[in-house]
């Protein structure tokens, strides 16, 4: 089997065959047990400002209520496997999403758990694709986002207030950003080094005990500083 890791390829995971998913869960799983090994904080050692990065494709996130509107009222909500943040997971659940000018991308997974609102984030390429003018906001600030349609196996659903473009962010615990000394909401830099090397700003800092730490950069910003997953970043500091 041929693993997404070595094909050099900077096509999203949807250009990707089944294997590339395999190799993803293989991948999310080991950087798990890493991290448990390590005790869960201490994936940044004292002295140490390396965070490691989670690079986001295109996602959806739902509300019980309108997955019920595009599944059906039979369809449970099913898990397909763990993500690297307790809790979170990539639902067996994909939708085709759609554009003002009817050009559209399919098989965009929904992430669970189900959330109080509908909202799909977006790279800007796809953004530019679909036709729709998102803004760059964190995860539920929905409103300015731009509108889309979503179609599933039972139906489909017009949101007017449903794409952004996540905000660059680092999840942590407050424990991890007292020693970064940073606090929730604030906007801080990172380099990644290489032969696309790079220095992020605006990376916004969100605080949570359960999480783990993890940089979440878009498909557009790992494929512009040519880094993929397993690597990690170098915090810089505050802005
Ligand atoms: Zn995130």
């Amino acid at each position: 089997m041929s693993s997404s890791g070595d094909c050099g390829c900077s096509k999203t995971v949807e250009s990707h065959s089944r294997e590339a998913l395999v190799d993803l869960i293989v991948r999310e799983v080991s950087l798990v047990l890493q991290a448990k090994r390590a005790g869960r904080s201490s994936v940044m050692d004292a002295g140490s400002r390396k965070i490691p990065l989670g690079v986001s494709n295109r996602h959806i996130h739902l509300t019980a209520a309108t997955f019920r509107r595009l599944f059906g009222e039979k369809t449970a909500f099913e898990q397909m496997r763990p993500l690297y943040q307790p809790g979170e997971f990539a639902s067996k659940h994909t939708l085709t999403i759609v554009g003002p000018k009817l050009r559209s991308i399919p098989g965009v997974r929904i992430l669970g758990p189900l959330r109080r609102y509908d909202q799909v984030e977006v790279s800007l390429t796809d953004a530019v694709f679909l036709g729709i003018d998102p803004p760059v906001v964190n995860s539920g600030s929905l409103g300015d986002a731009a509108p889309l349609t979503l179609v599933g196996p039972g139906g489909s659903v017009y949101i007017e207030k449903c794409a952004i473009i996540a905000s660059r962010h680092i999840h942590m615990t407050n424990s991890d950003a007292g020693r970064l000394g940073v606090k929730d909401g604030d906007r801080c830099s990172v380099r990644v080094t290489g032969e696309k090397s790079t220095v992020f700003e605006n990376v916004l800092i969100r605080t949570n005990d359960n999480w783990l730490l993890q940089i979440h950069l878009d498909t557009d910003d790992a494929n512009a500083a040519n880094i993929r997953e397993e690597t990690f970043v170098e915090f810089l500091g505050k802005m």
